[in-house]
């Protein structure tokens, strides 16, 4: 074999040692969106847990039953209802714009804090609802656990979380905030 087939064969079996990978830490199959529907935010009116549910996501269709509903004081609102900043083409068509914001410490639709949020030293560790928090916690042990596994390869499988929580010092820090947040309910 000469020498460039040796490599080849060397960067075959790393691909395919990372695609086995990160085929298994996909094997948890989910991702933000899927904990997108119910979402459990500080009330505006009463600074209790409310929730905001909505149906399928899309940043292009008007969320017309999102809601946002408060169970301590009854407050509830549509996302319909809430005033959008608007842009108007040369042609004069207005276009209402969806500015919703995913992969913050806030609902994407009415920008309220999350009910489940905890600043930490490197950042803030929050989640969408319990599910979300229990799926977070199930990644950061795994991500560690194949670091653990793999602790010749210099390469995270990480890139979901930041790269804070998946830092084997913060491991317990971390492990302890969420539990903490867990007992929010
Ligand atoms: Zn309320």
């Amino acid at each position: 074999m000469n020498l460039l087939n040796q490599k080849n064969l060397a960067k075959f079996i790393f691909d395919s040692t990372i695609y086995n990978l990160k085929k298994r830490f996909d094997a948890y199959g989910k991702t933000l969106y899927d904990f997108i529907n119910n979402i459990y935010v500080v009330c505006p009116h009463c600074s209790k847990q409310a929730i905001v549910q909505s149906e399928e996501f899309s940043k292009r269709q008007i969320q017309n039953e999102t809601k946002l509903s408060c169970p301590n004081c009854g407050f509830n609102k549509y996302y319909k209802e809430t005033p959008r900043e608007k842009w108007v083409s040369k042609s004069g068509i207005v276009h209402e714009i969806n500015d919703l914001v995913v992969g913050k410490n806030i609902d994407p639709y009415f920008k309220l804090p999350l009910w489940i949020q905890l600043r930490m030293r490197d950042g803030i560790l929050w989640a969408y609802n319990f599910e979300h928090l229990d799926f977070i916690k199930s990644h950061v042990e795994a991500e560690l656990r194949y670091r653990d596994a793999t602790k010749n390869l210099h390469w995270s499988l990480g890139a979901k979380l930041p790269k804070w929580m998946t830092l084997k010092k913060n491991r317990n820090e971390i492990l302890s905030a969420i539990d903490k947040l867990k007992r929010l309910t």
